[in-house]
């Protein structure tokens, strides 16, 4: 297990689109756990792989509520509702904003050995399965907030 480099906003590899995981080797399984460890070292709430400089469609999050999410090839299923709430990220240091997402998500996704699963989530998690499932598409939070909270 080892702490990744987190790149931060202006490196073009943020911007790149993933490409979907085909097979789930021991080297996807190990990137899932320098991920983990990257994204406690940093005290964040989920990091997506583009993150770390590796093009592959995978994200780890871990909430207080719902613990330790590992998702392979993400793709949001269904969507309801909306919240408006502070919004950052590992690679846009000390600064936040504010964003419009759904309340509910539910991702269809890979786990570590290859099993398709669903799972929905309310709030914190709703918002942090769309921020993720963004990077792997080359998208920041900050290309969507409705404001940044710049102090
Ligand atoms: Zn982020």
């Amino acid at each position: 297990m080892a702490k990744l480099k987190i790149l931060k906003i202006g490196d073009e590899t943020l911007r790149r689109v993933s490409r979907p995981v085909d097979a789930i080797t021991p080297r996807i399984q190990r990137l899932l756990d320098d991920m983990i460890d990257t994204m406690r070292a940093a005290d964040g709430v989920g990091l997506a792989a583009p993150q770390v400089g590796v093009l592959r469609r995978i994200v780890v999050i871990e909430t207080p509520d719902e613990g330790l999410i590992e998702l392979i090839n993400p793709k949001i299923i269904a969507y309801s509702g909306e919240q408006e709430s502070e919004e950052g990220c590992l690679s846009v240091p000390g600064r936040y904003g504010i964003t419009k997402r759904p309340m509910n998500v539910t991702v269809r996704a890979l786990d570590r050995n290859g099993k398709t699963f669903d799972i929905t989530g309310s709030g914190l998690l709703a918002k942090a399965f769309c921020h993720e499932i963004d990077h792997l598409d080359g998208k920041l939070y900050v290309d969507v907030a409705l404001r940044m909270l710049d102090n």
